[in-house]
């Protein structure tokens, strides 16, 4: 039995769960699938092999997917498994002029590509439209450089890797994401059908901390027409404190309160409960450290040993998260927010009789048996 395209369609973009993270269409083995900013396209007929639903994180049974992750050594923690938790920041200035907050992401996939451990990383760069998010192949550090700070929009990471597996030939490839772009990092290399040569390149999954994407449309409409500040003249976004602050120059242009912005986020966003990426090998945000640092939580092995390489390279200042203020029980309680929200949301939809997305609960559409499937999964 297999889902297929059709299903993909029923029971995630139709309803408006679509993330648009690309992973469908990045995975199409025939390439039947091209991705709008709402979500995949089917451009010829599909040929019934399940792989793009497969791979969507919206279609998921979270707790499943966390045993596959984590094994047997499913922690019962508020914020799912880790390791260690750091406070640290980039020691080189080069990073830290360009970086979000300490500057942890690049300088850790910094140290991996100089080491050798990864051949590139698939990171979110900015395109021809001002701030809007791009995915990037980088493979040097000043393109790491680059790409550097938090566009809070979305777009379809995993065109990228596709870029970095067929365009650049790469086979060890970190990927960075926020935590529903981890989800279907870790579909794709965990489904029994999926697009094993891209899955088997993620080497490394780094979640970013994620509050919830803006629609693309509120920086032009709102900050770029309303506000009048040309988006190409923006330095900066950051959100901290309950303030969504725009840094045109050094200065700060204008503080917005986040209340007034939510209106903007991304529907499917109020339905979702994962803020620290749970599934990452590291998860990285700025909640829980002082300003100008990250947090880091190495959560699995192979973060553990990633971080050990930007240690021994001197890339990063480090503190235990212990040891410094606001600390832990701030992601923790944000975390919490975010499931309280997440299940608010849900109630509305449940009480306004609408669908519900299927990793919520909601019915997954009555499977029926694919007419043709010629795809040898295993050898793609
Ligand atoms: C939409 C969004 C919402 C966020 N909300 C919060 C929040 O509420 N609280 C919090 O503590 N942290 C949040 N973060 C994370 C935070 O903004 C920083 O990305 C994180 O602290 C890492 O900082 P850094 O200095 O270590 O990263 P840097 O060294 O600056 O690297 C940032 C990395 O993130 C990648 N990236 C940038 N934008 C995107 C994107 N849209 N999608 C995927 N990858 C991207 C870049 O390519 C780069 O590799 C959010 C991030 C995003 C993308
Ligand atoms: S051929 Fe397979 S991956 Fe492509 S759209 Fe159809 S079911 Fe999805
Ligand atoms: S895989 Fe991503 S882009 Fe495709 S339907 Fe699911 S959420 Fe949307
Ligand atoms: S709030 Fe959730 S769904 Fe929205 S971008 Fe962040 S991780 Fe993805």
């Amino acid at each position: 039995m297999v889902q297929v395209f059709g299903h993909l369609m029923k029971e995630v973009a139709s309803p408006g769960f679509c993330l648009a993270c690309g992973a469908c269409a990045a995975s199409c083995p025939f390439g039947c699938l091209k991705m709008s900013d709402e979500g995949p396209k089917l451009m010829e007929k599909c040929r019934l092999c399940g792989i793009c639903y497969d791979e969507c994180p919206q279609v998921v049974d979270p707790k499943e997917l966390r045993r596959q992750v984590f094994g047997t050594g499913v922690q019962d923690k508020p914020i799912g498994n880790f390791e260690q938790a750091l406070s640290v920041e980039a020691r080189h200035a080069d990073i830290k002029a360009r970086a979000q907050d300490g500057g942890a992401v690049t300088s850790i996939l910094a140290s991996l590509l100089d080491e050798g451990s990864i051949d590139g990383a698939v990171v979110m760069g900015i395109g021809e439209s001002p701030w809007k998010p791009v995915p990037r192949v980088a493979t040097t550090r000043k393109e790491l450089i680059e790409c550097a700070g938090t566009k809070y929009s979305r777009g379809p990471l995993f065109l990228g890797l596709r870029d970095a597996v067929d365009m650049y030939h790469l086979s060890h490839v970190a990927l960075v994401g926020t935590p529903c772009q981890i989800t279907a990092a870790r579909r794709m290399q965990l489904s029994r059908h999926t697009n094993r040569r891209l899955g088997e390149a993620i080497k490394i999954c780094v979640g970013l901390f994620c509050g919830g994407a803006f629609d693309y449309n509120f920086f032009v409409n709102v900050i770029g027409k309303h506000l009048r500040t040309p988006l190409e003249e923006v330095e900066k976004f950051d959100i901290k404190r309950g303030r969504f602050t725009i840094y045109r120059g050094q200065k700060p242009r204008r503080e917005l309160a986040l209340d007034e912005v939510k209106l903007y986020v991304y529907p499917p966003c109020k339905l979702c409960s994962d803020f620290s990426a749970e599934l990452a090998d590291i998860s990285v945000g700025a909640v829980g450290s002082p300003l100008g640092r990250s947090t880091v939580l190495l959560r699995t092995k192979v973060g553990v040993e990633a971080f050990e390489t930007a240690k021994k390279l001197g890339e990063l200042d480090i503190l235990e998260l212990e040891r410094v203020k606001p600390g832990i029980r701030t992601v923790e309680k944000v975390e919490g927010m975010k499931r309280i929200r997440a299940a608010k949301e849900l109630e509305i939809l449940g009480r306004q009789g609408r669908p519900l997305p299927v990793r919520l609960g909601g019915p997954p559409v009555p499977k029926e048996e694919p007419r043709e499937s010629k795809t040898r999964i295993d050898r793609l």
